[in-house]
C-alpha cells in the first residue's frame, strides 16, 4: 500500500549514515520465545558456559539474549559494512511490465559483494567477536560455498585463521568457489574427511557419501573444540545470525519509508532462515507489537521442505549428533535431499526463531519445485539484468506468482522480496536447466519417515 504518490526511482539508495546503528532482535518482541538449545547429553538448556566451548563469548550472549531489542553494531563492523552497504532496494519496473501486473515489486539486493550473498553481514560480525576475544582462528562448514567465501573475506580482513569444511559434492562441482576461499587465505577440506574422528566414522558408515551440511558441521565443531584458540562459527540457523542479518530488513524499511510504501507481502527464500529472518525482522516487530500487519511468506524447495512437511521438534543440527539440540521445523538430521536437487537451501532444519513464528501462525510457507524456480530465475535475469542465485530464485518464483495473482484480481499490492545473491558460481545448475535436463524430485512420505525416525528422544516431546 503506497501512502504517497511521489514516483519511486528504480533504485532507492541510502547514505552511509543510514546504515543501521543497531541490529534489531525480534525475539525481544516475541510473546512465545524460541525454545532454548538443549545439551544432547543432559537434555537441559545449554548454559552460556557450555556454549562458550564451541562459540565466541559475545556471540553466546547474543544467542541467549531474547529481551534486548536493539544491540549496537560495533563501529569496526559498521566501517566494514560501509564497503558494500547500504544495499540497494530496487523497484522491479521491468519485471512488473513484463508480467503485466498492477502490483509493485521491490527487491533488496544483497549480491553486491565478492561473496555474492548476504552472508557477509554475519561473517564480519562473527569474525570481529572472535578477534576481540583474542582467538587464533575459527572453523566452519560451507555447502554451496557462499558462507565459506564470506567468512574467508572477513577473516582475511581481520587477520584470523580459517578452516573450512566444504561439502564434498560442492568441493568437486564448484572448484572456483574453493579457489576464491583459498585466495582469501582459508584452508578448505572436502567433507566428510579423514582428518576428524567424526569424518572417519561417517565415511566408515556411508562409504562414497558425497557429504552434507550436517556432516561438515560435525567436523568443523570437532576441530574447533579440540584445538586451543579456535571456535566454531555458523552461517545460518542460529539466533545470532538472524540478529546480524536484521541490517537487511532495517535498511529495506528505511528505504521504503522514504516513499511511504508499506509492503503488503514480504517474501524470502529459506534455507536455515537467516536472510528471511533478517529481511522480515523490523516488519515482524511491528506485527508482534500490533502496530501493523504484513503477509510474510517463506519459500523453500519442494525437495527439502522443512517448513511445509517437517516436524516441529527438537533435533540435531548436524549429522554426527555432537551439536546442541534445537527445536525447529526439521526433516531429521539424517535427511539428505535427492542428488538431482540443484537449487541450494538443502539444510534439514530451520531457524528456531522462524520456526516459532511459523508455529504461532505469524508467517506462511510455500514449497516450490526447482524447474519452476529456474524458469523464474531466467525471466528475472532477462528483464532485471541480474543473474540471480538459485536460492534467491525461490523468492523470485513466489514474488512472480503473487504479482500474477494481482493481475487476475486487479489489486496493486506492494510486494517486497529478498534477492539474496548472484548465481555466477551456479552455472552448472543453469546449464542443466538450459539443456532441459533438470527434473523435480519431491520426497515421498516414506522418504521423510526415514528422517523422522532418527529424531532424538527428548523428555516432554511426543
Ligand atoms: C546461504 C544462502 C541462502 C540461504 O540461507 P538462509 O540462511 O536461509 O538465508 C539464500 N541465498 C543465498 C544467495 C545464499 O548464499
Amino acid at each position: 500500500m503506497s501512502m504517497k504518490s511521489t514516483a519511486v526511482p528504480y533504485k532507492i539508495y541510502l547514505s552511509e549514515d543510514e546504515i543501521p546503528q543497531s541490529w534489531y532482535n525480534v525475539r525481544a518482541d516475541m510473546k512465545t520465545k524460541p525454545a532454548p538449545l538443549l545439551n544432547p547429553g543432559t537434555g537441559r538448556p545449554m548454559s552460556a558456559e557450555e556454549l562458550g566451548v564451541v562459540f565466541c563469548e559475545e556471540l553466546v550472549e547474543q544467542e541467549l539474549d531474547d529481551t534486548t531489542a536493539y544491540i549496537p553494531i560495533p563501529q569496526e563492523i559498521r566501517d566494514f559494512y560501509k564497503m558494500y552497504r547500504p544495499a540497494p532496494l530496487v523497484r522491479a519496473y521491468c519485471l512488473e511490465q513484463k508480467l503485466g501486473t498492477p502490483a509493485h515489486i521491490y527487491y533488496k539486493f544483497e549480491g553486491n559483494n565478492t561473496s555474492g550473498s548476504h552472508k557477509l553481514n554475519s561473517a564480519i560480525a562473527q569474525a570481529y567477536y572472535a578477534k576481540k576475544q583474542g582467538l587464533r582462528g575459527v572453523t566452519t562448514e560451507t555447502g554451496a560455498g557462499q558462507w565459506g567465501t564470506a567468512l574467508s573475506m572477513a577473516c582475511a580482513y581481520l587477520g584470523l585463521d580459517l578452516k573450512v569444511f566444504m561439502v564434498k559434492v560442492s568441493y568437486e562441482q564448484k572448484p572456483f568457489r574453493r579457489e576464491v576461499m583459498r585466495t582469501y587465505g582459508a584452508e578448505v577440506t572436502p567433507s566428510p574427511s579423514m582428518t576428524t574422528a567424526v569424518g572417519r566414522k561417517i565415511l566408515e558408515q556411508f562409504p562414497g557419501t558425497t557429504g552434507s551440511l550436517g556432516c561438515a558441521i560435525s567436523e568443523a565443531v570437532e576441530v574447533a573444540t579440540s584445538q586451543p584458540g579456535y571456535r566454531y562459527v555458523l552461517g545460518s540457523v542460529l539466533n545470532q545470525v538472524l540478529l546480524h542479518q536484521s541490517v537487511i530488513g532495517l535498511e529495506a524499511k528505511t528505504a521504503l519509508d522514504k516513499y511511504g510504501v508499506r509492503p503488503d507481502v514480504i517474501i524470502g527464500c529459506a534455507g536455515g532462515g537467516s536472510n528471511l529472518g533478517g529481511l522480515i525482522a523490523p516488519f515482524m516487530g511491528e506485527k508482534l507489537r500490533g502496530e501493523a500487519d504484513y503477509r510474510i511468506i517463506a519459500v523453500e524447495p519442494a525437495s527439502c521442505p522443512s517448513f511445509t512437511r517437517g516436524k516441529f521438534a527438537y533435533d540435531f543440527c548436524d549429522t554426527g549428533m555432537i551439536c546442541p539440540l534445537a527445536k525447529m521445523y526439521t526433516l531429521g538430521s539424517s535427511f539428505i535431499p535427492s542428488p538431482n536437487h540443484a537449487g541450494g537451501l538443502r539444510f534439514h532444519g530451520m531457524s528456531p526463531t522462524l520456526s516459532q513464528l511459523y508455529a504461532d501462525g505469524l508467517m506462511e510457507a510455500r514449497a516450490v519445485e526447482q524447474t519452476a524456480v529456474f524458469e523464474a530465475a531466467e525471466l528475472f535475469a532477462r528483464c532485471e539484468g541480474i543473474l540471480p542465485a538459485p536460492e534467491s530464485s525461490h523468492a523470485i518464483r513466489v514474488a512472480i506468482d503473487e504479482a500474477l495473482a494481482c493481475r487476475e484480481s486487479g489489486e496493486a499490492k506492494d510486494i517486497l522480496f529478498g534477492l539474496t545473491g548472484t548465481g555466477y558460481f551456479d552455472l552448472t545448475a543453469y546449464q542443466k536447466f538450459n539443456d532441459g535436463q533438470m527434473s523435480d524430485y519431491i520426497p515421498t512420505d516414506e522418504d521423510l519417515a526415514r528422517g523422522f525416525a532418527g529424531l532424538p528422544q527428548v523428555p516432554g516431546q511426543d
